[in-house]
């Protein structure tokens, strides 16, 4: 008789719990190893709940080397480091500004797109097994805003252009449309399907 493949999986977020079913699903006997309780303090618990696989245009990108300098000064900013932990961080940090060339931002949003555009696919077999009535909603998601000249949000547009990630332009008509109570601070949007 064939001796069944045990495998072992380090760590009980999203991609262990998915990668063990999927291999379950294959026939395998797994076992999932965790350090701490399935989703205690691990970034699968504390998420936004939003499957996002236009997700795809990496945070090295050109335009981010303008905006950190900005973003460290702020106190309300979205970064803050720990000062003393610099030194330590230096490699770390290199290797980031390597990858913030416009060649290296499109390969990795590339290959994000490839992977990425399976994952609800992907998820929809693992639902199929269970009942998620109320749970999951297929809504598409809109992202506005309300600098005309915000060149991030060009760039970004661009790349979903360049991958091919599909993708909605709104004009301000447009999201009145679809969302009439947020108030109308904005100059255009996006609207993503897939999500
Ligand atoms: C605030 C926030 C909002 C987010 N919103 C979204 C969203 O809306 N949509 C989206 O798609 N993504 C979102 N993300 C990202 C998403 O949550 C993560 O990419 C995803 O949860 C990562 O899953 P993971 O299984 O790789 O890692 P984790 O969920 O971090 O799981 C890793 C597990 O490995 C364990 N582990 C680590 N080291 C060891 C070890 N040596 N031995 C044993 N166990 C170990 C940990 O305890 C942990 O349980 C968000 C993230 C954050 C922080």
């Amino acid at each position: 008789m064939e001796k069944k493949l045990k495998i072992g999986i380090i760590g009980a977020g999203i991609q262990g719990v998915c990668n063990a079913l999927f291999l379950q699903k294959k026939g395998y006997e797994v076992t999932l190893f965790d350090k701490d309780e399935p989703g205690n303090l691990s970034a699968s618990y504390g998420n936004a709940g939003h499957f996002s696989p236009y997700a795809s245009i990496p945070l090295n990108r050109p335009d981010i080397l303008i905006d950190v300098p900005a973003m460290l000064l702020s106190s309300s900013g979205p970064l803050a480091l720990k000062w003393n932990y610099v030194p330590k961080m230096i490699p770390w940090f290199l290797k980031f500004l390597k990858n913030c060339s416009t060649k290296n931002m499109m390969h990795t949003a590339k290959y994000m797109h490839q992977i990425l555009d399976l994952a609800l696919p992907a998820y929809d077999e693992l639902f199929d097994q269970i009942d998620l009535s109320g749970l999951v909603e297929n809504k598409g998601i809109m992202y506005i805003w309300n600098d005309k000249n915000l060149k991030s949000r060009q760039l970004e547009i661009n790349i979903r252009n360049e991958i091919g990630a599909e993708q909605q332009l709104l004009n301000q008509k447009e999201i009145h449309d679809l969302e009439p109570n947020i108030k109308k601070i904005y100059h255009a949007g996006v609207f993503l399907q897939k999500s």
